[in-house]
């Protein structure tokens, strides 16, 4: 034995019974064992049970960590950050505040592209760096598994650049990451005339070298009018798809341009942001069972409408939460904070709030047989929290309530 979790207060598994997703009336359900312990051998959860079931004659001393009056629950999986980057865009923040609309900002060069002119300047390591440190903090939050973007590249050596830091900082860092290609991010000041032509760049140079290289595990596209059209991002994910990346969508963000309908006809694994998605479009993504990643963050950042978690939920669609970390419109990667803004603004119950958080973000990453959720042969990446309750997670805001964090089975002092 490796590691046993003792005198838990409160252990919420987020059992799933085998299911990939909780959808609906189960997503309540956080499968709650009170007083109970966890067994872990490496990296691997090997029993759950109450304390009166475990027989500590078979523990070492040195392997048991005592987690009385601690919630433990699995660790957060945010399933959608921009999160290697560079510079900050504090400006445009109090610009916002001082009434200014996107267009002004963009007029007095703010911005995706002020982010790409900085990413294009930054070299690798300096990319790393930055990454890191909010790799840290992540963890330091309770998020074990994060999947992070390129898109602030929008041209072949500088995405290249992008995947890269991210794959390294994959292999180095305690933190599991997940890279995807975001090539179809905006369009790039020098094509901004010839924008088949920058489609044509992604589909033709950027696709085949990154799926050949592995450097990507999904691809995603901004579907939207005036971005990348629905025709478009079609012919981009196919592409991807012929290249061994799964396709992913920021759809329904700014107005419903059908990217709910084509990641259902896709087979995408999620969507993403859903904020002006239509009855047709929540149909969509419930029969075809892709994840719908919605992210409070953003509207709460830049005072937009909220996704209708609501109707998504009651549809049936498997409903995830994740942070959208990035400098322009989420600048926060605590994912309880997403849950509280979930739970005040989208109407979320706190327990299908933490499921979002978890399993359900879990699948929405192709996960969920590994991670998300506390059950036996998955992967030991929990959390331990001080708080009486899980319901104080979302309701006691603005703290830091992690105490420690197990990833791969080691305990880490945060
Ligand atoms: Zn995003």
């Amino acid at each position: 034995m490796n590691l046993a979790l003792i005198n838990i207060r409160q252990l919420l598994t987020v059992s799933s019974g085998g299911r990939r997703v909780k959808t609906g009336e189960a997503m309540r359900d956080l499968g709650i064992i009170e007083n109970a312990a966890v067994l872990i051998e490496k990296e691997t959860i090997t029993w759950i049970g109450r304390m009166e079931d475990l027989s500590m004659g078979s523990l070492k001393e040195s392997d048991v960590l005592d987690c009385i009056d601690k919630v433990v629950m699995p660790g957060f999986v945010d399933a959608h950050t921009h999160l290697v980057f560079a510079g900050s865009r504090e400006k445009e923040f109090a610009m916002r505040s001082a009434g200014s609309t996107y267009q002004e900002i963009a007029a007095h060069g703010g911005g995706i592209l002020s982010t790409v002119a900085q990413v294009r300047e930054a070299s690798k390591k300096d990319l790393k760096k930055s990454g890191r440190k909010w790799l840290n903090a992540l963890l330091r939050h309770g998020t074990t598994t994060v999947e992070i973007k390129s898109g602030y590249g929008l041209d072949m050596t500088n995405e290249l650049k992008l995947l890269e830091a991210i794959n390294e900082l994959s292999e180095e860092e305690v933190i599991s990451i997940v890279p995807t290609f975001l090539g179809a991010h905006a369009y790039p000041a020098e094509y901004k005339n010839r924008k088949e032509e920058y489609v044509r760049e992604i589909t033709d140079r950027m696709v085949p070298y990154i799926g050949s290289k592995k450097l990507a595990t999904f691809c995603d596209v901004f579907c939207e009018e005036g971005y990348f059209s629905a025709a478009d991002c079609k012919h981009i994910l196919t592409h991807a798809k012929h290249f061994g990346m799964l396709p992913k969508l920021h759809a329904e963000e700014l107005s419903a341009s059908g990217g709910a309908e084509l990641a259902a006809s896709l087979g995408a694994v999620s969507a993403d942001h859903l904020e002006h998605i239509t009855d047709e479009g929540i149909d969509a993504l419930a029969r075809a069972g892709v994840v719908g990643v919605l992210l409070p963050g953003v509207s709460f950042f830049l005072n937009h409408a909220y996704a209708p978690a609501r109707d998504l939920i009651e549809a049936g669609v498997p409903v995830a939460l994740a942070t959208d970390f990035n400098p322009g419109s989420c600048m926060s990667y605590s994912m309880p904070l997403m849950m509280t803004i979930a739970c005040t603004q989208m109407k979320l119950s706190p327990e299908e709030a933490i499921t979002a958080a978890t399993l359900n973000a879990a699948a929405a990453l192709n996960l969920s047989q590994e991670i998300g959720s506390i059950e036996i042969g998955k992967k030991a990446d929990l959390v331990l929290l001080d708080i009486p309750n899980y319901a104080f997670l979302p309701y006691h805001f603005g703290e830091n309530h992690v105490d420690k964090v197990v990833k791969n089975g080691v305990v880490l002092e945060v």
